[in-house]
C-alpha cells in the first residue's frame, strides 16, 4: 500500500490518499476530489483521455506513483 497526498496528485489540499495499484489510487483519489473538490472532479470527468494534459498528468502520476512509500 502506497500514500500519496491530494496535492500530489493535482489536486488543493493535504489529504492523504491510499492505494496499492496506480489504479486503485486513482479511483481513491477521483473519491477524494468529489468529496472534497466537486468542482475539480467535474473537470476531471469533462476531459478526454486523449487530451494532452491528462495524458501528461498520467505520465506524472506513474513515476510519483512509483516513487511514493510503502506504507
Ligand atoms: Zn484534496
Amino acid at each position: 500500500m502506497k500514500t500519496m497526498t491530494c496535492s500530489q496528485m493535482g489536486g488543493s489540499c493535504d489529504a492523504k490518499i491510499t492505494g496499492s495499484t496506480p489504479d486503485e489510487m486513482m479511483m481513491n483519489g477521483m473519491k477524494h476530489l468529489e468529496e472534497a473538490h466537486p468542482e475539480m472532479a467535474a473537470d476531471v470527468k469533462a476531459s478526454s483521455p486523449t487530451d494532452p494534459m491528462m495524458i501528461a498528468w498520467g505520465e506524472k502520476f506513474k513515476k510519483d506513483f512509483d516513487a511514493a512509500p510503502e506504507m
